[in-house]
């Protein structure tokens, strides 16, 4: 048997030589949010998504498909919009502080790397903080929309079994009965919540000011994220290819593997605090940059 804590010691300390150089482009899954609560479906600690996701397809043609939607988005936000950074998003914060992050890119709709006090965060998949018209294109705040949904659906209020990551919750049918959606307040067309759907492209300018981002990087760092989906995998298969060194931090398995100089297989509330407290011990003994191997 390994000693695991020794292991995942020697490892921070190794991962904090590199960040403490600088330049470290940041990507981010949804396992850096689940000690905020919100659960990660693909990682070890989350129960298997029971239902299929909403496709961009079916929330465009099928009322149906989008009135049950939005009763359930609008119950799972009690639970996303109440969520709190973790010591993990806190620390990433900090290493952005400190100046030794060049990026910070997110595959997370919570918005919780800003919460945490991280600034200047590519969203990959938008945020769900925000509701967009698919017709005039306005940007509407949550707040305001659940205000509006609460108004419209006087005393709806069903059993929530699970929340989703995405937000949404896993509900009965016989419960969403009568759920009146809502439409944009200046021109009646359709809204939707301002996150990348299944089957929906990530926006064109996001990505290549991600893929800018990892080109000039000298590490990417991977918080939380078992790269299933290819929208995160294809930023670590181009810092590979471009030689740029790749460090994954995650609970469970990961497609990264192959590609990751180093792995560090730990809970990210334990391991990223103590790395900022090492990357800070390493520049108050180099003042002009560089950990002491
Ligand atoms: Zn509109």
């Amino acid at each position: 048997m390994r000693d695991h804590g020794e292991v995942t010691s020697k490892s921070v300390a190794e991962l904090a030589g590199w960040v403490g150089e600088g330049d470290v482009v940041v990507l981010s899954g949804a396992g850096l949010s689940t000690e905020s609560g919100i659960p990660d479906y693909r990682g070890p600690s989350g129960a298997a998504r029971r239902g299929t996701p909403m496709t961009y397809q079916a929330f465009t043609r099928d009322p149906v498909a989008r009135r049950r939607y939005w009763a359930r988005s609008h119950l799972g936000w009690r639970t996303i919009g109440d969520a709190r950074p973790n010591l993990g998003h806190r620390a990433v914060a900090r290493l952005q502080q400190l100046g030794v992050l060049s990026g910070i890119i997110t595959q997370n709709v919570d918005g919780l790397h800003q919460a945490g006090g991280a600034t200047g965060v590519i969203e990959l998949h938008g945020n769900l903080a925000h509701v967009t018209c698919l017709q005039c294109g306005c940007l509407i705040a949550r707040t305001e929309h659940t205000r509006r949904l609460d108004e419209a659906n006087p005393g709806f209020a069903a059993t929530v079994r699970a929340v989703n990551p995405d937000g949404d919750v896993e509900l009965d049918d016989a419960e969403l009965d009568g759920f009146a959606v809502v439409d944009c307040d200046s021109c009646g067309g359709m809204l939707k919540p301002d996150v990348v759907y299944f089957g929906e492209t990530v926006p064109a300018e996001r990505v290549s000011r991600s893929f800018e981002l990892v080109a000039s990087a000298r590490t990417l760092m991977v918080l939380g994220s078992s790269l299933t989906v290819m929208s995160g995998r294809r930023f670590v298969l181009r810092a590979a290819k471009e030689g740029i060194r790749v460090a994954i931090v995650n609970q469970g398995v990961t497609r990264g593997e192959p590609y990751a100089g180093l792995i560090v297989d730990a809970p990210l509330g334990e391991v990223l605090p103590e790395l900022v407290r090492r990357v800070e011990l390493g520049m108050r003994a180099h003042p002009l940059g560089g950990v002491p191997a």
